[in-house]
């Protein structure tokens, strides 16, 4: 559907897994789209070439997440090639699994500097550029509702931190006509969770695991017209899992 012509969207993190799915959807419903990544430039390379395939431009920028500073660059060079800015998905993530007693606590402030801050550095630099109808999303994840298993309190964690300061941003812009939103994956196939795929799939209730593109598709319902009275909220998207 092409809801997004003439939108421009930046993805952080659209290089692999989710945020690749996201690319190449809003690329699909007629967005220009920049998508940054931290170290798979052939992915994030691949990813780009797919996605222009629809008839749109499409970049690719080199910018590491837990770094502020590129992270704001990454906006700026959105900006010097687009002009403004609609749609900001917020889709990079890591997951550093370990119980509380053994935890190392340079992970935990990895974990942070990317799953939190690089959320917040990514929402306050593209701030002055969104225009009237403006769109934030974040991925979060389903974990900030349930944890289910040990050695997930930091994730789980900095996912809990994604949802409340979803909300709080959503009342800050709120005057503007900018809705921000946080998407809740639940397990998903990509290369994050692999290595859990078969554990996990017993305790979804749909008894499978989610694929990206269901997750790009509420995506691209939140970042359409269509969703303008949305904000403040998080949606889980997991099979029934935390049901
Ligand atoms: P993947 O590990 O498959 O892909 C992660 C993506 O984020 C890659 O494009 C990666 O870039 C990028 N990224 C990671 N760290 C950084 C960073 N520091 N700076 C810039 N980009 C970065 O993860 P998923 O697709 O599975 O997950 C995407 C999001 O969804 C994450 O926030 C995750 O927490 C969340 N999520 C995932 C679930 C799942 O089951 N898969 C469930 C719930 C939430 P690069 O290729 O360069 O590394």
């Amino acid at each position: 559907e092409p809801t997004l012509i003439d939108k421009v969207a930046l993805v952080v993190g659209g290089s692999r897994g989710i945020g690749a799915a996201i690319v190449r959807r809003l690329a699909a419903n007629g967005a220009s789209v920049a998508l940054t990544y931290a170290n798979s430039a052939e992915k994030a390379a691949e990813t780009a070439r797919a996605a222009v395939a629809h008839g749109q431009p499409v970049i690719a920028i080199k910018a590491d997440s837990a770094d502020p500073k590129a992270v704001v660059d990454a906006v700026a060079q959105t900006i010097a090639r687009f002009g403004h800015l609609d749609i900001l998905v917020v889709n990079a993530g890591i997951l550093i699994r370990g119980t509380v007693d053994k935890y190392d606590l340079a992970d935990f402030d990895r974990m942070i500097a990317t799953n939190v801050r690089g959320v917040f550095v990514a929402i306050q630099a593209s701030c002055p550029h969104l225009r009237e109808g403006g769109r934030i999303i974040t991925i979060g994840s389903n974990t900030a509702v349930r944890t289910v298993f040990p050695g997930a309190s930091v994730y789980s964690m900095t996912k809990g931190a994604v949802a409340s300061l979803v909300r709080g941003i959503a009342i800050d812009l709120a005057p503007r006509g900018i809705t921000v939103n946080n998407v809740q994956p639940g397990p998903t196939e990509t290369d994050m969770t692999a290595a859990y795929a078969e554990m996990v799939k017993p305790l979804v209730p749909l008894g499978r695991l989610g694929k990206p593109e269901e997750i790009a598709g509420l995506v691209a319902y939140l970042a359409s017209p269509e969703a303008g009275f949305i904000t403040g909220s998080s949606q889980t998207i997991d099979g029934g899992y935390v049901a």
